[in-house]
């Protein structure tokens, strides 16, 4: 294996020889470019997906495709740095981008997802036409799904924007580019019927489109943030990160087995 694990810092003949040593087996991280508050970068999303990717592809030894730096983000476009793709085009990048893959010999895909609930629907589309048309085997690792029970133990809120848990584990991956002094909590408002987190014990409604108008209101009272990033901690971070490694390498383990 090479000394990167990152498919675009490879030559063609280093492709050749990582898709064989890896058992034809790449991660994909997919994010967002889009506001993250006063506090945050706006590459958020696609920065902590590759976090997650590149570390547990070290320790697995397979590949990491350039990451897909854009996702469906019309919520966010009452703040600057937000760039919205609609699903419909991000299906057929995705598709395309495994299709390529799959032609070059790999034939084990796991998205990373690093833009929570709204990117999971178009990644569930892409995948499903892969699966059926190529006969590659495809997963969606999402964080929010994988760490239910390391969130409940570290007594952070529920999934929002910005919050603490994107807090943590950005401080942790990238301290340079988190100005938590900036940061403005807004706790979450109560609400009976929907909860984005799906590690939210009562029953919820799936998903409720967020509209410009609310997300304004967002924008005028935290600049952005949902949830209390004043308990984001470096430390919680890195435990944080270090669980969803380890939960990704069981996943490429289980496609390769
Ligand atoms: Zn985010």
């Amino acid at each position: 294996m090479n000394e990167s694990v990152w498919m675009q810092h490879l030559t063609w003949e280093e492709v050749k020889t990582a898709i064989d040593d890896s058992q034809g087996t790449i991660i994909l991280p997919v994010g967002s470019t889009e506001q993250h508050g006063p506090h945050l970068p706006v590459g958020t999303d696609t920065m902590v997906a590759n976090g997650i990717a590149e570390a547990a592809a070290r320790e697995a030894g397979v590949l990491v495709a350039p990451p897909l730096w854009f996702g469906w983000s019309p919520h966010h476009m009452v703040l600057p740095g937000t760039i919205t793709i609609r699903p419909e085009i991000l299906i057929e990048v995705a598709y395309d981008m495994v299709e390529s893959l799959h032609h070059h010999g790999l034939d084990k895909f796991i998205f990373v997802n690093g833009h929570r609930i709204v990117n999971i629907a178009w990644l569930q589309i892409a995948g499903e036409r892969a699966k059926r048309k190529l006969g590659v085997k495809v997963a969606l690792f999402d964080p929010a799904y994988m760490s239910k029970s390391f969130v409940r133990e570290m007594g952070w809120g529920e999934v929002g924007h910005a919050e603490e848990i994107e807090g943590s584990h950005m401080w942790h991956l990238y301290p340079d580019l988190v100005k938590m002094e900036r940061a403005v909590d807004h706790p979450h408002t109560p609400a009976s019927l929907y909860h984005v987190d799906p590690a939210y014990p009562e029953d919820t409604l799936c998903y409720v489109p967020s509209s410009p108008a609310e997300q304004e209101v967002l924008a005028q009272a935290s600049g952005g943030t949902g949830g209390m990033p004043s308990k984001a901690s470096r430390e919680e971070g890195a435990r944080y990160h270090n669980h969803l490694v380890k939960r990704l390498v069981e996943v490429v383990h289980m496609l390769q087995g």
